[in-house]
């Protein structure tokens, strides 16, 4: 039905917000994405995103390319990427446990409420604000060229409504 293939790399934070880091350039994304202002994960900020990467030192990279077979219908691609998206979540928050000062970096917006149900629209507080992690794209990042560049995937048309051959999640940590 499907394969994983986990992907790692390690990267100063400094010479990651130099070749990869454009927010005002992926802000412009962000807006036109319907989760804009309506999840707590994503922007707009009440802080700068280039002074939360600014707190760290190094930045852990972790990819999963889920490789579909064919036979996968969207509604189980969606199910297979919304599972892995959460055993990577688990892995990454073992991995900032053991790792005094570290933050994890979502693989995509916060989903933890479900579809259309964050508190955001309503203005009240993150219900969890302990498990909300940031995404790498929500800070700026191009997850893309971090996709091709540091992790050597080959990124690949997705056309809509079709299951694609392969899809990536990236997430991190970043360490202080
Ligand atoms: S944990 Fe819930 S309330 Fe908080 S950002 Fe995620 S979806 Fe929104």
């Amino acid at each position: 039905m499907y394969r994983l293939e986990r992907f790692e790399e390690r990267i100063p934070v400094k010479d990651y917000i130099k070749d990869y880091v454009n927010v005002d350039e992926f802000l412009e994304c962000c807006k036109r994405c319907p989760n804009y202002d309506k999840v707590w994960s994503c922007p707009s900020y009440d802080f700068k995103s280039e002074d939360y990467w600014k707190e760290y030192e190094s930045l852990y990279i972790l990819g999963y390319k889920i490789n579909f077979d064919g036979t996968v219908s969207q509604e189980e691609s969606l199910k297979i990427m919304a599972e892995v998206k959460e055993n990577m979540a688990g892995e990454l928050f073992k991995m900032e446990n053991q790792c005094p000062g570290s933050v994890s970096l979502s693989a995509g917006s916060c989903s933890l409420c479900g579809k259309g149900n964050c508190t955001r629209p309503s203005g009240k507080p993150c219900r969890y604000p302990e498990k909300m992690r940031y995404s790498i794209e929500s800070l700026g990042g191009n997850v893309g060229k971090t996709v091709h560049d540091l992790l050597g995937i080959e990124l690949e048309w997705i056309e809509e409504g079709k299951v694609p051959s392969y899809f990536v999640l990236v997430g991190g940590l970043l360490e202080k």
